[in-house]
């Protein structure tokens, strides 16, 4: 990019259930400013203006800074119709078929393109992150739940309506707990943050010496993440089986999506990056003991390098990207 580009960005929105985040970033992936309010999630309208104040915002915020904009980026939590710009369905928010992109776009005046969380990362770590020029790689984002993309040929395979990709309803475990979708055993429902937190409970219910049982007072309803990361880090026992339990079932998550796909990388993004270092020995182990070695060989299992601006940064990279589509 010449010198010539050097003032244009374009604006990045990641919404979600508990924050919604903008930020203007350049045609490498920087972020030259952005800005984070909480999300009035139980409200579909109000959910709607704090966005297009947000993007209001970013717009008179890079005029004043001399900055172009070229265009807007939407990432969201949820099921996207990526063709028809709309948010079809959100696990954490109230709206429901939300012609997002059509309401952003004609508000700024600016070419808008929406798709979700998952595929916006997964075009951010390309973009800026650990899989820079990587054309074939899988994205896996665990957090509270399980979203993933799948980058075929350098591009976001979508499927027929947009919604490809959703590895967290993969069923793993048939008969397995209940996940939120209503389903039984799926990857989420074994291998998410709640199922972490559901497996440590358990253990520390066996574990009289678990420093667990200190840290949320007994009270396992209290339990959350990081308390179990902390826990793991300090070589408790209860906490060390719940990490090993979800990575147990990452694995053969993985095993699946490399056999599927042949990819070059596998990135694990999400919340979990900040303890992926407590899983992934695990997650190779099992890949390398129940892959097909001529198929799993080839695939690097790596964590997200961008955190948690994946999803500014690859709200953005969609917007660049389809930009160069449009001119
Ligand atoms: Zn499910």
């Amino acid at each position: 990019m010449g010198d010539i580009d050097a003032n244009r960005c374009v604006l990045g929105v990641d919404t979600g259930g508990t924050k919604t985040a903008l930020a203007a970033v350049d045609g490498h992936g920087r972020i030259l400013f952005s800005k984070t309010i909480s999300s009035p999630s139980t409200d579909e309208k109000m959910m709607v203006k704090a966005l297009l104040d947000l993007v209001d915002w970013g717009i008179s915020e890079s005029a004043n800074k001399g900055l172009d904009v070229r265009g807007i980026g939407v990432g969201c939590a949820g099921f996207i119709l990526r063709d028809e710009g709309i948010l079809a369905e959100s696990p954490h928010v109230t709206w429901s078929m939300v012609p997002l992109k059509r309401l952003v776009g004609e508000h700024a005046g600016l070419p808008t393109f929406l798709d979700n969380d998952a595929n916006v990362a997964a075009l951010g770590e390309r973009l800026a992150g650990v899989c820079r020029g990587v054309d074939d790689f899988v994205y896996i984002a665990i957090g509270t739940g399980i979203g993933g993309a799948v980058c075929i040929g350098g591009e976001v395979y979508t499927g027929h309506r947009g919604t490809a990709g959703e590895m967290g309803h993969t069923i793993i475990e048939p008969g397995g707990p209940l996940c939120d979708c209503g389903n039984r055993g799926c990857l989420e429902a074994v291998a998410a943050g709640t199922a972490l937190e559901r497996e440590a409970a358990r253990f520390m219910d066996e574990d009289e010496t678990s420093i667990l049982r200190k840290m949320c007072g007994g009270d396992r309803g209290k339990l959350t993440g990081e308390m179990i990361s902390e826990a793991a880090e300090g070589g408790d026992q209860a906490a060390l089986e719940a990490f090993d339990y979800v990575a147990g079932y990452l694995g053969l998550g993985l095993v699946n999506l490399i056999h599927l796909f042949d990819p070059e990388m596998v990135v694990l993004g999400g919340g979990v990056s900040h303890s992926g270092h407590l899983l992934l020995d695990k997650i190779r182990d099992v890949v390398k003991e129940r892959g097909i070695p001529a198929l799993v060989e080839g695939a690097t299992i790596v964590l997200s390098t961008l955190g948690q601006d994946a999803g500014l940064v690859g709200s953005a990279a969609l917007a660049w990207e389809g930009i160069g589509r449009l001119s």
